[in-house]
Parts: structure tokens; sequence; C-alpha cells
């Protein structure tokens, strides 16, 4: 037997024009829609008159539901796999079953459209030749800084997805590892209250920190300053400083860190290691 088609198909990301006609075909077409939430989906299914048998994937039923749904595009039924909005796998769920459809040869199909990392990215102004996308920061604060050091020094713009209640937090972490950079806060992409928070890392804690955030957010930080070749290595400008024996560590990292084109997180960090080796020499 043949086996069926695993369709992969976007929904939009808040406005239903971002439905695309060949994913209205292609969901009135299939035997068997697997939604994230099949109640949340529903409704865009009756808004475009599709009415399919709904079966729900999401995180914690992975596996018991992902081998159904392999089973019935073994038995050459057409699954189309659809998440809450925008593109099923980014930051939802999808990977498992595209993974192990791929690994038996079920054709897999992608259907494409709203993605919300995309569409900030778009139109924020930020370079877009080179970008990494990180999907959501822990929760955590300590794993978070963890998190931002590792990415601090990629080349590109850098996208993240944010919950509203940890914006704040999270944007306090960037400023604190990343140093002041440009970002742009995209809220409620494609929505009545779409909105774009413009400027420095700073600027856009005191714009988000006078109410409560509401609404979904995407955060993207412009690519870091390459520190320039002839830049003096950090190192050398901490000695440098330390031997001048006026400053504190704080200032002696601030002045560093402009030197050298790193973070201020970076040059207090080394400063300190420096400062503990000399006590210990
Ligand atoms: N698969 C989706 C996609 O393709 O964009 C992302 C799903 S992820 C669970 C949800 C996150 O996407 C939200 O927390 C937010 O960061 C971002 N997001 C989704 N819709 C958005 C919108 N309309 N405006 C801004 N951010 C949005």
């Amino acid at each position: 037997m043949t086996a069926g088609t695993l369709y992969i198909i976007a929904t939009p990301i808040g406005n239903l024009e971002d439905m695309t006609y060949r994913a209205v075909r292609i969901l009135g077409e299939v035997d068997l829609i697997a939604a994230e939430d099949t109640r949340h989906s529903l409704k865009l299914l009756n808004h475009f008159d599709i009415t399919k048998p709904l079966t729900s994937y999401f995180d914690h039923n992975q596996q018991i539901k992902g081998e159904r749904i392999l089973n019935a595009l073994r038995q050459g039924k057409s699954v189309a796999l659809i998440s809450d909005a925008g593109t099923p796998c980014v930051s939802d769920p999808g990977y498992q079953l595209v993974r192990d459809a791929v690994a038996e040869n079920i054709p897999v199909v992608p259907v494409p459209g709203a993605c919300a990392a995309i569409t900030a990215l778009a139109a924020s102004g930020l370079p877009t030749d080179t970008f990494t996308f990180a999907g959501f920061p822990p929760s955590r604060q300590g794993k978070r800084r963890t998190f931002l050091s590792g990415v601090n020094k990629l080349p590109g713009t850098l996208v993240l997805y944010e919950a509203p209640h940890r914006l704040i937090d999270t944007l306090n972490d960037i400023r604190e590892v990343l140093g002041e950079r440009q970002v742009i806060v995209a809220r409620e992409l494609t929505k009545m209250y779409e909105e774009f928070i413009r400027g420095s890392t700073s600027e856009v804690i005191a714009a988000v920190s006078h109410g409560i955030v509401r609404g979904e957010v995407v955060i993207l930080i412009a690519p870091g300053e390459v520190a320039p070749e002839e830049s003096e290595p950090l190192e050398n400008v901490l000695r440098r400083l330390m031997a001048g024996g006026t400053l504190s560590i704080k200032d002696i990292a601030k002045q560093a860190a402009v030197v050298s084109g790193v973070s201020r997180s970076e040059a207090y960090a080394e400063a300190l290691r420096l400062k503990n080796d000399l006590h210990h020499t």
C-alpha cells in the first residue's frame, strides 16, 4: 500500500486573512487533521467551512498520538498537521512526527504561511542576511543568562519568542548579558494592536515598564558590535587599568568593555578573575 502524505500546514498568527488558499484546499481534502488544540482549531476550521475528522497532537501526547498518526499514514491516509498559530514545528509540536515520517519514507509536504519570527524579522529593519532564531529563552533567570551568554557572540540578528509576563525580566537579562543593543519588541503581529517598540535595550525596557504588556511578543536584537581587528585584547586593557590603582572594578569593566568591544558583564567577569589571580600570586 502506498503511504499517505503528511502535510505541515501553517495557519494565521492572528489575522485570518493570512490563511492561504492552498492551506484551505488541502485541509478540506485530507482524511485527518491533527491539531495542537482541537477546540482552538475548530474555530479556524469552522470559519473556512472545513469539516474533517480532528485529532489532538500536543507536547504531552506526542508519543501515543504520533504512533496513531503514523499508522493512519502507513494505511494510505493523508494527514494535515496544524498548530494553534503559525508554522507547526517552530516552537510548536511536530518535529518528532516529521522526523519519524521521514525515517519511514512517508512523503512530507510543507504548506507555508505565517510564522511570527519571520514576520517580525521582515518588518524589524534589522539585518536579515544572517539571523538566529533561538526560540523561547529558559524561564529561570540563571538558565536564561547562560542561554544568552551562549548566543551573545553569534553573528547577525537574534530572534526570540517570549511570554508577555516574562518580557521585562528577559529584557533586563539581555541588557545585563548582551549590553546595550538595538532591540525591537514586535507585539500582536497582524492583529488590531500590532506594535513595534524600537530603541536601545534600556529605552525598550523603559517603554514596556509603564504598564502590563499584553499579547504575544517577539524580541529582536541587533548584532553586537564586532570588535575591530586592531582593538586591544580585553586582558591587556584590564591589566593596564588595574595597574592605575584608582578605579573600582565596575568602572574598569565599563571602560574595558568599550575599548575591547565586549559586553560589560564579560569585562566584569574577566576583571574579577584577574583580581583573584593577582591576590593569589
Ligand atoms: N509556530 C508559531 C510560529 O510559527 O510563529 C509560534 C508558536 S509559539 C508557541 C508562540 C509564540 O510565538 C508566542 O509566545 C510569541 O512569542 C510568538 N507569536 C505568535 N503569534 C504572535 C503574534 N501575533 N505577534 C507576536 N508574536 C507572536
